[in-house]
């Protein structure tokens, strides 16, 4: 017995050096300690023992449990020690890591210039206007002086959705609807910015583009107040030593009707490739709300009058910005986007 009881203390000597974990130490405890572990077992068996060798046989026993115990103990120590190191370890924030870095979404060009359009006619007092972009062919066309035969009509090939509804060609529907709205109320002074809908689509047109225009009902209004309202609106959009000059063309919705040019921001006006050596650039049409438009609506021609202005957004975002070609403002081409 004394035997068997040095062979428990090797082996047990042994397997402790291969516990790796707490959990491992609790069983490898009960298997020698425990009620049903080796060492009670060999208590168990003293009963066939002579009185002589009882006394000593507990005894190696006991000082067995004790070295076991105390190997325990000091095992139990080091592995509670590394779990905890593990632990920490494991749990540590590397401060040294850079953080994740949030993307910031920025405004396309288009509505950067949608929004300087706006700045500047508030701050003369305007209001903004907003309308369908599915419109009647009455507000699209007949409200503003152009009757189903109209040649003009031909000028917009336009995307219909019945013979009476169409995606709109311009947002002069949403001039007719607030005059109609107003009326007879004056004065009226709005801008309408939003997506218009023509069948094209080549190097430079899009089938969808933005415009805005603007619209001003009032007593004894003239050309002269247009143009200061324009040049005023050209300044502030291209730059204070900029010019504009009226040339005369035609609208059906407009009578006198002009064309509007910008000194070149590219030559500064002395003619260069951009504005083909004119030293001037297309930028919108305009012109004197025709009386046909005003009687639609319901105003009294006699009493009042108005002028309308119109620009697509994407030539003004290419002038002012210098880009080349229209189809960068649709591809979405993150490089060129982050540029503004
Ligand atoms: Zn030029």
């Amino acid at each position: 017995m004394l035997a068997k009881l040095n062979i428990i203390k090797e082996q047990a000597l042994a397997e402790l050096n291969h516990i790796k974990t707490v959990q491992e130490l609790v069983s490898f405890k009960v298997k020698y300690l425990g009620k049903k572990g080796e060492i009670t077992a060999v208590l168990r068996g003293m009963g066939s023992l002579s009185a002589e060798e009882r006394p000593q046989v507990g005894q190696v026993a006991n000082e067995v449990r004790a070295a076991i115990e105390t190997l325990i103990e000091k095992r139990s120590k080091v592995l509670r020690e590394e779990e905890r190191e593990a632990a920490l370890k494991e749990e540590a924030i590397d401060i040294t890591l850079p953080g994740q870095k949030i993307l910031m979404g920025r405004k396309h060009p288009i509505t950067l210039v949608i929004d300087r359009f706006k700045e500047i006619f508030l701050g003369m007092g305007y209001s903004i206007a907003e309308g369908p972009e599915i419109e009647l062919d009455y507000y699209n066309f007949e409200a503003l002086n152009l009757p189903p035969d109209h040649p003009a009509r031909d000028m917009q090939d336009s995307f219909y959705i019945t013979s009476e509804i169409l995606l709109r060609t311009h947002t002069s529907p949403v001039q007719a609807r607030t005059m109609e709205k107003m009326v007879p109320q004056y004065p009226i002074k709005i801008i309408c910015p939003g997506k218009v809908y023509r069948r094209d689509d080549d190097a430079t047109h899009s089938p969808m583009f933005h415009q805005v225009e603007g619209l001003v009902i009032d007593e004894n209004l003239s050309m002269a107040d247009l143009k200061g309202t324009l040049l005023t609106f050209a300044r502030q959009m291209f730059g204070a030593d900029k010019e504009i000059r009226l040339r005369p063309s035609y609208f059906p919705f407009t009578e006198p009707s002009a064309e509007v040019d910008i000194s070149c921001m590219m030559c500064g006006g002395k003619g260069c490739r951009v504005c083909s050596h004119t030293g001037w650039l297309e930028i919108l049409g305009s012109g004197m709300v025709h009386p046909r438009v005003l009687e639609m609506s319901g105003y009294d021609p006699e009493k009042v009058n108005g002028f309308a202005f119109g620009m697509g957004v994407e030539r003004v975002a290419m002038l002012k910005y210098g880009i080349d070609d229209l189809r960068l403002l649709f591809d979405n081409d993150q490089r060129f986007l982050a540029q503004f």
